[in-house]
């Protein structure tokens, strides 16, 4: 017997009109920012090469509400208020006490919750004058959404996409290009660093490191062209807020409240966006909640990465900020999902992972598949690899409340669909897919090369 189906769908009137800032409420302040040559504390003119001045106002600001301009929120009705969902039919498949809610973000035009960042980076960097942007992107999820937010208002796209995915995943590349967008594999012969690289290993796989460097690197030497990044920065982790905001309307609609929250996390963006709300009400006396953060067992910077100051590059262009890091020459085994093979981990979630205001766990991609098949064949929506951690962290947590015999409610972020990644899914059916695990040597070589800085 079919179970029902529960959607708890925002009228668009109560759509979030404001960012939330999570340095409104925090009991401490996160290590300052460091220039990479003088190891100082930056100030916003540092930034100014590469960031439009509103932005990062933003990166800075402690101030706990920033208005969504109205013209940003135009753009947002393609598909906000998403979906909240009770998972019904998983929670039969499981047998479990426990009630799982999930946040849909599949349903925006580049299929995840990239475009709640795109559109605004966009928006403020045409209205500062800029003409080009440039940025770098692994699977492609960021690149089509900064290409698709950029053709909005009139931008020049250049997307530097990590070469195995580059190869792998020629469909991403075509979206970018159908929006305009220019994709380049990185590293490539069009800047310095590309070249150098590629004189060491013409064949290298690339890293996200590499491209975010390529893509800096143009947009430093260039005065029309800025750089956007898809993740790991303050601005870009408020911008997803909108998800928790929406998310806590639509728990109250379903006169639920969850107990656990759970998201996946690369850069840490989707995971900051549907848990910070929910952070800043307990940091401002509500109620306690558990957070869990999934990443994947091949790259663990959570979990297994060091707390310091590292560089957010290759290179080592980029200023230097304290976080969760396997080291900025680490390059991740080639799993699939391309989304979470990040070095580091956002500076904001790294603090409050050591404030102790969330849990960290990771899992290997066959699990994550296996978890993520079982939802597709429950709920109907095919996951991405990345949102399938997600996934597995829920239905542990299901799980765990049935073997406990208590009925918790479970509320994960449902990031993005996969239909761009069915070649990971071709590969999981026919036994092709293997738990990649990082190389400890690697990761010892990567970390024995961080920066130092005097404490
Ligand atoms: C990019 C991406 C991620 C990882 O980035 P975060 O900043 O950690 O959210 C996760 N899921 C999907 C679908 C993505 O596109």
């Amino acid at each position: 017997m079919a179970a029902n189906t529960t959607q708890y769908l925002l009228d668009a009137s109560r759509m979030p009109k404001h960012w939330y800032n999570i340095a409104a409420d925090l009991p401490s302040p996160p290590p300052a920012v460091l220039h990479p040559g003088t190891l100082q504390p930056i100030g916003p003119a540092d930034l100014a090469p590469l960031f439009p001045m509103e932005l990062i106002m933003q990166e800075v600001s402690t101030e706990r509400e920033i208005e969504i301009p109205e013209p940003v929120r135009e753009v947002f009705k393609l598909w906000r208020p998403a979906p909240l969902f009770r998972a019904h039919r998983l929670e039969k498949a499981l047998g479990t006490p426990a009630k799982i809610y999930y946040k849909y973000e599949g349903v925006s035009p580049a299929g995840s919750h990239k475009p709640n960042t795109a559109v605004p980076q966009a928006w403020f960097n045409a209205q500062a004058g800029v003409k080009k942007l440039t940025t770098e992107t692994g699977a492609g999820q960021w690149g089509s959404s900064l290409s698709f937010a950029g053709n909005l208002f009139g931008l020049d796209v250049t997307v530097f996409q990590v070469r195995v995915s580059y190869d792998q995943k020629p469909y991403r590349r075509a979206l970018m290009e159908t929006y305009g967008a220019r994709c380049i594999a990185s590293p490539s012969n069009e800047t310095a660093y590309g070249r150098a690289v590629l004189a060491g290993r013409p064949d290298h796989p690339g890293s996200l490191g590499i491209a975010i460097s390529e893509a800096v690197e143009i947009a430093a030497q260039n005065d029309d062209t800025k750089y956007a990044l898809g993740s790991v920065l303050n601005h870009v982790l408020m911008h997803q807020t909108i998800i928790g905001q929406e998310a806590m309307l639509q728990m109250e609609m379903a006169g639920d409240d969850p107990d656990v929250i759970v998201g996946c996390t690369g850069g840490g963006s989707n995971f900051a966006g549907i848990a910070f709300p929910f952070i800043g009400q307990q940091l401002r006396g509500g109620k306690k909640r558990r957070i869990v953060a999934v990443e994947p067992a091949a790259c663990p910077s959570l979990t297994r990465g060091k707390y310091a100051y590292d560089f957010g590059d290759t290179a080592h262009m980029t200023p230097l900020t304290k976080m969760h890091t396997l080291g900025s020459t680490f390059t991740p085994p080639g799993f699939h999902a391309g989304g979470l093979r990040y070095h580091g981990m956002a500076p904001m979630v790294s603090h409050l992972k050591e404030l102790g205001l969330l849990e960290a766990t990771a899992y290997h991609q066959v699990a994550c598949f296996e978890a993520g098949v079982l939802f597709a064949r429950a709920e109907g929506i095919v996951p991405a690899p990345e949102a399938n951690h997600a996934v597995k962290g829920a239905i542990v947590e299901a799980l765990r409340c049935k073997a406990e015999g208590t009925a918790e409610t479970i509320l994960f972020n449902l990031c993005g669909h996969g239909h761009f990644d069915m070649a990971a899914y071709s590969n999981y059916f026919a036994g092709n897919l293997t738990d990649q695990s990082y190389s400890e040597e690697e990761l010892a070589m990567a970390l024995s090369g961080l920066p130092s800085v005097p404490a």
